[in-house]
């Protein structure tokens, strides 16, 4: 047992680097309102450079740059095609209803993956007396799929039919570069065709705070005055942003590293008795396992490893998530899933 804390809850856990933190207190700044903050900018030209895209926008939260992107590509009484267990639908307390005005219309799937089918059944009739669909939403790497990746040409199909039946497609790419380093494709090639990208700093990337959204100027300029709107006008943001940057500049190179680490979790966790999971289906940073065989719910078994240093989310009663990411080495895991195979094997 290790006194270190093991905390595999979330990838936004990880905390900023020295250089980090040097690059913060160093910051050029200005007030990003004025559009006149040095660091903001340089970061938001970064961002649409890397995606091959018009323009960039620094936002606080990726739940603001989902509603964001909505709000701009929608309006009050349309609706928006996303999957149940989306981060949009299940996680951002509604706000696409209580604030853009727009109904989700869900489409159910086994592993977060829309196939196209799917989605045109779940398209409204044109008729003046119908809502009309207006978006299409696609989350990739899903995250409580468990990091699962869209392949390409299903997600370029996606944007090229919606596009044919008039709709706006969004990606919440919040783990984007996850799925580019499982596919080993750029982010320009697996994001191309959709017309707005939301994506995290504050993950995988290691940045403490934010995401970003690309898109074309016209869409970002909308986005700018609906994240002002929202109160999302920061003033000296270059602070963060410089964070941003470096995460930006150095964290996909990376990600691989949490990839080989969650595999060696889910490996470690499959041999271990009570505890189902299928090492197989691990893309990404991301491992849900089934501990409904231990006859412990999810509550106690998080209970009883957290005693030993370990920690992880409950899902649902019987599943269990754990998210590798750049504060937790290859050691950090092989003493986790020790843990957690002396707790089910003592009952302590
Ligand atoms: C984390 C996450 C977001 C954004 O979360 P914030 O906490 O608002 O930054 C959006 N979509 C997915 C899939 C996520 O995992």
């Amino acid at each position: 047992m290790t006194e270190k804390i093991i905390d595999l809850r979330s990838d936004t856990v990880t905390k900023p680097s020295a250089a980090m933190r040097r690059a913060m207190a160093e910051a050029d700044v200005g007030d990003d309102v004025f559009m006149e903050d040095p660091t903001v900018n340089r970061l938001q030209r970064r961002a649409a450079e890397i995606f091959g895209r018009q323009a960039g926008l620094f936002v606080p939260s990726g739940s603001m740059g989902n509603l964001v992107c909505i709000m701009a590509q929608t309006q009050p009484g349309q609706e928006v095609i996303c999957d149940a267990a989306g981060h949009i639908y299940s996680y951002e307390m509604a706000a696409m209803s209580a604030l853009a005005g727009v109904l989700p219309r869900v489409v159910n799937t086994a592993n977060g993956i829309m196939p196209w089918e799917q989605i045109s059944r779940a398209i409204r009739p044109r008729a003046y007396y119908r809502a009309q669909t207006a978006l299409v939403s696609l989350e990739n790497t899903h995250n409580m799929a468990g990091g699962t990746v869209y392949p390409t040409r299903l997600a370029h199909s996606i944007c090229d039919h919606a596009h044919d039946a008039g709709l706006k497609v969004h990606l919440d790419g919040a783990r984007i570069f996850n799925a580019a380093v499982h596919l080993g494709q750029d982010v320009v090639e697996i994001t191309r065709k959709f017309d707005s990208v939301q994506f995290c700093l504050s993950k995988g990337l290691g940045a403490p705070v934010g995401s970003m959204i690309v898109g074309s100027s016209a869409l970002i300029d909308r986005c700018r005055s609906i994240r002002k709107m929202l109160g999302g006008g920061m003033r000296q943001a270059g602070v963060i942003a410089a964070a941003g940057l470096l995460a930006l500049e150095n964290g996909p190179a990376r990600l691989h590293v949490d990839h080989e680490n969650a595999r060696v979790l889910a490996d470690g966790l499959a041999g271990i008795a009570g505890i189902r999971v299928d090492p197989a289906t691990v893309q990404t940073n991301i491992v849900i396992y089934d501990i409904r065989e231990t006859k412990l719910k999810s509550s106690q078994f998080l209970e009883k490893i957290c005693r030993r240093n370990v920690l992880g989310v409950a899902l649902d009663a019987e599943r269990v998530r754990m998210v590798t990411h750049l504060d937790v080495d290859r050691s950090d895991v092989e003493n986790a899933i020790g843990a957690i195979d002396e707790v089910l094997r003592l009952g302590a």
